[in-house]
C-alpha cells in the first residue's frame, strides 16, 4: 500500500479475486495494452489483470502489434501529446484505430480520442494540441471547473444490463478529476451517460453545468470513452464493457 497522497491511494476497492466475474475470467485469452507514457497506466494494467486478460504496457509501436484492444489512462492529454509524438507512436495509433482497434479512453485518454477539442492546449510556438481523433465529439478540457478539480457522483450508465440484478442495474460510481465533457457528439455516436444538473446530488455543480446535461461517456463502434475514472474505484463494469466490446459482445 502506498502512503496518503499517492494516486494509488485512490485506488480503496480493488478489483477483488472473490468477484465472481473475475473468477470466470471475462477477460481470459486477451491481450489488452494500456498506453504507458503518461497517467495512471498501472490502475489500468490492473483492472485489465484482474479480469484475466494478460495486460501490456504500450510504450514502442511494436508493442501495439497483436493486440485484442487498447486503453489510453487518464493523466495529462498534453503530455501523452507529446510523448506520443516523441515516441513515434502516434500515427501507429491513428492507423490502429482506423483499422478497428477496440480502444478504451478515460479522462485524459477521451480527449486525445477526440476529433476536436474545444479549447485545445497551445504549445510555446503556438500550435494546439493534438488528438488520434476516432471518435466523432468535441470535447471540453477540464470542463467542470479547474478549481473544484474532482468530485464524485452516480451515474445511470448505459450499456451495462450484463450486470443487472432483481434491482436492475445499479448505478456507476464516478471519480471526475479535472475531466472533459462531451460538447457535440456526430451521428454514430451513442450516449452512455450524462451528469444531471437537475439531480440533487450534482447540485454543487449546478453553475458549471449551467442547467444543461452534460455528456461524460460515449461510444462509436469499437471506441469507448468515459469522462471519468472508473479504473481508481474498483468499479470493474466499464473495463467488462470494453472487454466484451473486444469480445463481440456488446
Ligand atoms: N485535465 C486533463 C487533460 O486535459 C485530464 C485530467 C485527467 O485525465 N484526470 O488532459
Amino acid at each position: 500500500m502506498q502512503p496518503p497522497g499517492h494516486y494509488d491511494y485512490w485506488m480503496t476497492n480493488p478489483l477483488s479475486a472473490a468477484d465472481p466475474r473475475v473468477r470466470a475470467g471475462i477477460g481470459s485469452g486477451l491481450r489488452i495494452g494500456v498506453l504507458a507514457l503518461q497517467g495512471d497506466f498501472r490502475e489500468h494494467l490492473r483492472a485489465v489483470e484482474a479480469s484475466g486478460a494478460t495486460g501490456i504496457g504500450v510504450r514502442r509501436p511494436a508493442e501495439l502489434d497483436g493486440l485484442d484492444g487498447l486503453i489510453i489512462p487518464g493523466g495529462e492529454s498534453t503530455a501523452i501529446d507529446k510523448l506520443a509524438r516523441a515516441f513515434e507512436l502516434a500515427d501507429p495509433l491513428r492507423k490502429h484505430i482506423a483499422e478497428g482497434l477496440p480502444v478504451y479512453g478515460s479522462c485524459a485518454g477521451m480527449i486525445l480520442l477526440a476529433h476536436d477539442i474545444a479549447d485545445p492546449a497551445t504549445d510555446l510556438a503556438g500550435n494546439p494540441q493534438q488528438t488520434f481523433g476516432g471518435l466523432d465529439i468535441t470535447v471540453r478540457r477540464n470542463a467542470f471547473g479547474r478549481q473544484r478539480e474532482s468530485f464524485e457522483t452516480d451515474l445511470d450508465f448505459r450499456g451495462l444490463d450484463f450486470s443487472a440484478t432483481e434491482n436492475g442495474v445499479a448505478p456507476v460510481h464516478a471519480v471526475f478529476i479535472r475531466g472533459p465533457w462531451v460538447e457535440r457528439v456526430g451521428p454514430g455516436v451513442e450516449v452512455l451517460a450524462q451528469v444531471e444538473p437537475a439531480d440533487p446530488a450534482h447540485a454543487s455543480h449546478a453553475a458549471d453545468l449551467q442547467g444543461t446535461a452534460r455528456i461524460v461517456a460515449v461510444r462509436s463502434g469499437q471506441l469507448l470513452a468515459t469522462s471519468f475514472h472508473p479504473e481508481v474505484t474498483g468499479e470493474k463494469r466499464v473495463h467488462e464493457l470494453f472487454i466484451r466490446m473486444i469480445r463481440g459482445e456488446a
